[in-house]
């Protein structure tokens, strides 16, 4: 049965995204403690700045109402300054050590996303949109460095700071003062935490128009050539724009809410402050209190109020962050369908023999694509699979590779069924030749080493000179180091095929399998290479895939396919006899050819 990608219905609370990301953070455990102490440090040295002041004040104005020459508070000033570079040195070191320990955690938990989405499958690459798949992840990442830095270096000491601060205005004040910092952080946080929760539709409405436009303009540009053929470029302009519109819009909804978040925030600041300043103000007019009391006060609240205001932001930016980085957990929550049973072993290829048995396959479960199909490529031989488009052929080496697990049935390489086997192991003992070649935008020659990059230079130089490339490339002005341009289109349909032929070859797989892989090509080359596989094929089990029938005439055996079921097999001498469909399929060949007539080996 073949399961379904695990649904995206991720409802990891706030706590469990941050559980989920300890894994990454555990290995740095001392730089973390010597971070935290740099913070504590950090905080007790500001905390004391405001005292400091106080005192100086103090003796200065004794001095004035005392009508004697003022002598300077020298240790308490030179102490102020001592203090306050402390504090700034610390918080410095704090973020050089933990620096590491976010790019580290980024560095690991994007290198995991990356290998996760290499181990989805085919059916997930094919849905999946790769504009708005990279920005997520670099969202995600992003986040992740912010919710470190912010969440453990403010939000924390900033609780921290505040708790000592009303502690100390208790002792050494009035409670009033005391309680309107307790009522004003009390209600600064419940209005902060309600506006962003109200707030958090936006954000997500942002990222999802972000993502959507992006998908948008890279599908396009890759399609750019589509685009040109059928002079597009007002429509795709066109939809680039609805998305955008649909960006901006998000936007500024977002925008708007920002400014309601931020007017009453500093609302409630302001309200505090001037309170706490009156009655402050009151107290030293009625000589209770000093003026460097007055200073302590107004420098305290401040003191509280500006990080409680980055707190907001803080908060705010903390939550847009855990929904960036539930969208990229969400990726690594989706189970691939196909995977290694536990333990499985190698495939072991003695002889190189593939049997399908009593296949059946759907895509979707609505509609069959493969019925019942057994048939045996002994090894070392070479069968061809011919038959009208859509009849499944391709589908055949789909399976046979693992990208998809058949729905009935089994397929064995040398008595071994392939979804026991580990798919790493599967995988390298077949070789494909698609029936598109993508490149990658690197040089001929890196891309026809790709497929073996621990290949010999003489090895590549081979396989070029059996794939008939090296006269291409000997042209070239820059040689084998030509680059291909994205996705290989700076080559000729043939040229990218004969690349693929070339990176087989290298591979050395003992089954190959050519999926209409000289379809690109003229009849001269098609006719050179398939000379070359034909005296290569004698060592591997090869499967071809043709709708030339010319090209497969010296098969061993040929299998006719029709709407996912096999309706006739033999040599082609024998098909031809049996004068049924593959009968039909050459005379129609042979007519539409002109120059050849039909042939019998
Ligand atoms: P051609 O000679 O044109 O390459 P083929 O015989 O190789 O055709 P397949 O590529 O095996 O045909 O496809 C068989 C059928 O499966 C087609 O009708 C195709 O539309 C359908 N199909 C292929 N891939 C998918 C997919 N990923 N999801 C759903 N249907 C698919």
């Amino acid at each position: 049965m073949r399961g379904q990608h695990a649904s995206v219905s991720y409802k990891d609370t706030n706590w469990r995204i941050i559980n989920r990301l300890w894994p990454y953070l555990k290995t740095h455990c001392h730089r973390i403690g010597l971070a935290l102490m740099c913070l504590i440090g950090a905080k007790i040295a500001s905390v004391g700045l405001p005292f400091i002041l106080k005192h100086i004040i103090d003796a200065l104005d004794q001095h004035s109402n005392t009508h004697s020459s003022i002598t300077l508070p020298l240790g308490l000033l030179l102490a102020y300054g001592v203090t306050r570079f402390s504090s700034v040195l610390f918080g410095e070191l704090r973020d050089t050590l933990f620096g590491r320990v976010t790019e580290r955690a980024m560095h690991h938990i994007g290198l995991h996303v990356f290998e996760h989405l290499h181990r989805l499958d085919l059916a997930f690459h094919l849905d999946r949109q790769t504009g708005g798949l990279s920005r997520d992840i670099e969202r995600g990442t992003n986040g992740i460095s912010f919710l470190l830095r912010f969440m453990v270096f403010n939000i924390v000491p900033t609780l921290l700071e505040i708790g000592l601060v009303v502690a100390l205005l208790w002792w050494q004040y009035h409670f009033i003062f005391a309680g309107i910092v307790l009522s004003a952080v009390t209600l600064y946080i419940g209005f902060s935490v309600f506006t962003t929760e109200w707030r958090t539709r936006f954000l997500r409405e942002v990222n999802q128009a972000e993502s959507q436009s992006s998908t948008r303009a890279v599908d396009s540009l890759l399609n750019h050539e589509t685009v040109k053929l059928f002079t597009n470029e007002h429509f795709e302009c066109q939809r680039y724009d609805a998305e955008l519109t649909r960006w901006e819009h998000a936007r500024r909804q977002n925008r708007l809410s920002l400014f309601a978040l931020n007017g009453g925030q500093a609302l409630i600041i302001a309200a505090a402050l001037t309170t706490a300043l009156i009655i402050a103000g009151k107290h030293v007019a009625a000589g209770t209190m000093s003026l460097g009391d007055f200073v302590l006060i107004n420098s305290f609240m401040i003191q509280i109020f500006m990080p409680l205001n980055f707190l907001g932001f803080v908060y705010r930016e903390v939550k847009g962050s855990l929904a960036s980085i539930e969208k990229m957990l969400e990726l690594l929550a989706i189970t691939p369908r196909i995977s290694d049973a536990p333990h499985a072993p190698d495939l072991h290829v003695t002889h190189g023999d593939i049997q399908f048995d009593h296949v059946s396959f759907q895509y979707t479960a609505d509609r069959d694509i493969l019925r019942q199909v057994s048939f045996r490529v002994p090894a070392k031989q070479k069968v061809a699979i011919v038959g009208a488009s859509g009849a499944g052929k391709s589908t055949l080496f789909k399976l046979l590779f693992r990208f998809y697990d058949v729905t009935q049935g089994e397929i064995r390489i040398d008595d071994q069924p392939i979804h026991r086997v580990n798919l790493h192991s599967l995988r390298r003992a077949i070789g494909v030749i698609p029936q598109d070649t993508v490149l990658f935008n690197t040089s001929i020659w890196e891309n026809i080493r790709y497929g073996r990059v621990d290949a010999t230079d003489s090895a590549v130089q081979e396989a070029i000179r059996l794939a008939h490339l090296d006269q291409f490339i000997e042209q070239l002005p820059n040689g084998r180091n030509t680059l291909v341009g994205e996705r290989g289109l700076k080559l000729s349909g043939g040229e990218k095929q004969r690349v693929a032929i070339a990176r087989a070859l290298l591979k050395k797989p003992p089954s190959l399998i050519f999926d209409e892989a000289t379809s690109s090509l003229d009849s001269h080359s098609e006719q050179v290479i398939l000379q070359a596989l034909q005296e290569m094929a004698h060592e591997q089990t090869t499967l071809v895939i043709a709708h030339r029938l010319s090209t497969v005439i010296d098969a061993d055996h040929i299998i006719v396919l029709a709407k996912g079921q096999i309706v006739e097999q033999g040599t082609h001498r024998s098909l031809l006899q049996q004068h049924g469909q593959y009968h039909k399929l050459w005379t129609l060949q042979q007519h539409t050819r002109h120059d050849s007539k039909p042939a019998l080996p």
